[in-house]
């Protein structure tokens, strides 16, 4: 978002308005109701005061009792009335913070549902979703005390201003000269605020990287045999105490313009305090005016404290929330459903792809027909661009050249809801997750058992050898058991192979078996998907031979491509790879 438009902050104001109206109309209604009674409340003290007072006088002077009874009454009311509005506001703030939080949440998950993977490698973008993800949590107290702002603080300040202006409009001159400095220095440390997120996020995540390298499970056992942890620890160390440089000269910056603000309040205060002993002295206002001027001037500087309390917190948090609102309010092209259908050939048009930032094109140039209900292999050493090549055919990325067409249409427009309908793939780093048994295979959609034991049959994999129930978690940090690599790898291909599909691909998810095994898996898989469009993937060559077609990647293009057959008699890249490799498969 960073290289992206900013939104005006009144934009991102009435945005997060919406929202937390949508959220819930009841609770903020009721923080409103609560916020108004209060700023009603405070102005009614101001006015029973001066009446108190005046009527005070005209009884010591010997009018009678009575006229203290109105003043004294609407004490009692005010004082009854402000615990009420108190406890409104509670509950109204409790029920609110919760509400505005679970629904910016949704919006949020739905908003992460709705990425492309290319969003991923873009490291800019994923420090804004970090950002967008601190503005998240902050959402709902940022939510809050704009209500405040609006519903109490405004107008008190304002009926009270007008009372003031009644009385002696020169008086108004407190009102700005108490808030103008105080709003300004809240102004400049948002801003300030909001720059400091943007230069920071990278900074904070590569200090919770290190810190993770050292303390995470995943990272631990490498950690240790390397004996890694000094150097992770001095990285930690470095990368903390640049960001708290960078924190603490924002935050000295923010000081200074705080103090320097501070010393015009209090001179702005001095000056009011003296001019109202003046207008007393010189009889312009009487002795009840004086105390309830006092006592209103009084009061808006310590709601303003307050305010600028609040606002402080909330003004971080809102500039956090602006990138969440920006995120949020992202347009994204238009895009239609579409998917691929079984009768579906899969066509490449002179594809070309490069990783946002990178150099050089993990792709050039490819220009490659699957038939519906063929198998393809693609083979070719590390780094030969296999996974990306497997991602754009399947859609995950679009290319940044060339098209690809399911049965003739270019997929590059699909919405990702529609596009992977049929598809299902085993990637190369397939996730582990931590649950149970069954529900790492049928995690793409929950269904009868009967198919997941249809799914694990096919690739002869059994709960029971693994010594563990459809129930287990797999994992012991939640109560169940940990599997070896070689059986993930087996729970993985269950996993695609249970998702109903047109097109699988199996990116080297047999790296953890041996070459054999690998074989068996890869014709057990052409067996099943008989009539489906079926793409393998390794840098093992004994298992392509029973592939329909082979195509041989190198730095990203295809150097060579036909049958097994075809390719040995070329006697090219892979004959040659398939020779150095031969020992493998020779019992
Ligand atoms: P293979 O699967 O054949 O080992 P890949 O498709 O993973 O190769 O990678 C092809 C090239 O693209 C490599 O040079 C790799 O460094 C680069 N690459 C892969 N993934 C990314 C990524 N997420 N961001 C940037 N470059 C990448
Ligand atoms: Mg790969």
């Amino acid at each position: 978002m960073s290289k992206r438009k900013r939104m005006s902050n009144s934009n991102i104001f009435i945005k997060l308005i919406k929202y937390t109206w949508r959220a819930s109309p009841l609770t903020f209604s009721a923080l409103v109701v609560a916020s108004l009674l209060f700023s009603v409340l405070r102005y009614g003290e101001i006015v029973v005061l001066q009446s108190l007072f005046s009527n005070i006088l005209e009884v010591v002077k010997g009018a009678p009792f009575d006229i203290m009874i109105k003043p004294i009454l609407a004490i009692l009311v005010i004082l009854i009335l402000n615990p009420v509005a108190e406890w409104l506001e509670f509950l109204a703030q409790g029920y609110f913070w919760r509400r505005g939080n679970g629904y910016m949440q949704s919006l949020y998950h739905d908003r992460i549902n709705r990425m492309d993977l290319i969003d991923y490698e873009d490291v800019e973008n994923y420090d804004d979703f970090k950002k967008a993800s601190i503005g998240n949590q902050e959402a709902p107290n940022g939510i809050r005390v704009i209500v405040q702002i609006l519903f109490l603080y405004v107008p008190f300040i304002l009926i009270t201003s007008i009372y003031l202006i009644n009385i002696k409009p020169m008086l108004v001159l407190a009102i700005v000269l108490i808030f103008i400095p105080v709003f300004i220095s809240e102004l400049i440390r948002m801003s300030n605020n909001y720059d400091f997120e943007d230069k920071i996020a990278n900074r904070r995540r590569r200090t919770e990287y290190f810190e993770n390298c050292i303390v995470s499970k995943e990272n631990f056992k490498e950690t240790l045999i390397n004996g890694s942890f000094n150097y992770f620890y001095n990285q930690f160390l470095n990368s903390n105490k640049k960001f708290s440089k960078a924190f603490v000269e924002v935050k000295n910056k923010l000081l200074k313009i705080a103090v320097v603000m501070r010393i015009i309040n209090t001179l702005g205060y001095i000056c009011v305090l003296a001019l109202l002993v003046y207008y007393l002295y010189n009889g312009s206002i009487s002795v009840g005016q004086f105390a309830a001027i006092y006592y209103s001037i009084e009061k808006i500087t310590s709601m303003l404290k307050k305010l600028i309390e609040n606002i402080g917190e909330a003004l971080v948090g809102i500039s956090s929330t602006s990138f969440l609102i920006r995120f949020l309010n992202e347009e994204k092209e238009s895009e239609r459903e579409g998917e691929l259908s079984k009768e579906d050939d899969i066509v490449l048009k002179d594809v070309s792809f490069r990783y946002p930032n990178a150099k050089e094109k993990a792709l050039s140039n490819i220009n490659l027909t699957i038939k519906a209900g063929t198998s393809l292999a693609i083979v070719g050493e590390n780094g030969s661009g296999k996974s990306t090549l497997t991602k754009i055919i399947m859609g995950l990325y679009n290319p940044s050249q060339g098209v690809v067409e399911y049965g003739k249409e270019n997929i590059a427009k699909y919405s990702n809801s529609s596009k992977f309908s049929n598809i299902s793939a085993v990637f190369q780093n397939f996730i582990k997750y931590k649950l149970p048994a069954e529900d790492n295979i049928r995690i793409s959609h929950i269904s009868s058992q009967e198919e997941i034991e249809n799914a694990s049959s096919k690739i002869n994999l059994s709960f029971e050898d693994y010594k563990i129930n459809n129930d287990t978690i797999l994992s012991r940090e939640f109560g169940g058991q940990e599997l070896s690599g070689g059986q993930w790898q087996r729970i993985a291909i269950a996993r695609g192979l249970y998702r109903p599909h047109d097109l699988i691909v199996l990116d080297e998810p047999t790296a953890a078996i041996d070459p054999i095994e690998e074989a068996n898996v890869f014709s057990t898989f052409k067996n099943l998907s008989d009539d489906k469009t079926c793409i393998f993937v390794t840098h093992r060559l004994g298992s392509t031979q029973i592939a329909d077609k082979i195509v041989v990647l190198e730095n990203g293009k295809i150097v060579e491509e036909g049958t097994n057959q075809e390719l040995i008699d070329l006697k090219g890249k892979y004959f040659d790879l398939l020779e150095s490799q031969a020992k493998w498969y020779v019992r």
